[in-house]
């Protein structure tokens, strides 16, 4: 998805939350280690091991979501995106973001859901409640 396919065409609001730590799973047990001082795990891109990091060296390879700058706690731009997720199904899109703060260490999560937003298996589990319906209308046949 490009950066005019997350903010054109919204048709609802996009939800927005703060926090002093990561709101999705992803890097929230290192987040933890980092905050104490605790050694965490070098990238095995560059190296291997664990060390004690700041959150600069830590986050030194997230990228910024350029649609999401915005610190939403501070309203620094000083910010990098550490998750991104996006759903398409047929024609509707579903997205979250999650960025850190590297002047408050907020993180500003957003998210954005179509309303009529529906999963590949939404779609089955509804084609299954219709047979079932179908079915249960139908007269029992008696022996
Ligand atoms: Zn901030």
């Amino acid at each position: 998805m490009s950066l005019k396919d997350i903010t054109s065409n919204l048709r609802a609001p996009i939800n927005t939350r703060v926090a002093d730590k990561p709101t999705v799973k992803v890097h929230s047990v290192e987040w933890r280690k980092v905050m104490a001082g605790e050694p965490v795990e070098i990238n095995p891109s560059i190296g291997h091991g664990y060390k004690v990091m700041t959150v600069d060296e830590w986050s030194a390879r997230w990228k910024p979501n350029e649609a999401f700058q915005e610190c939403l706690q501070c309203g620094s731009k000083n910010t990098k995106e550490h998750h991104f997720m996006q759903t398409w199904c047929r024609g509707k899109k579903k997205w979250e973001s999650e960025c850190l703060c590297l002047e408050c260490h907020s993180f500003s999560f957003r998210s954005y859901c179509d309303p009529d937003f529906k999963t590949p298996e939404d779609f089955e589990k509804e084609r299954w409640q219709e047979l079932v319906k179908g079915e249960a209308g139908k007269p029992v046949l008696a022996n």
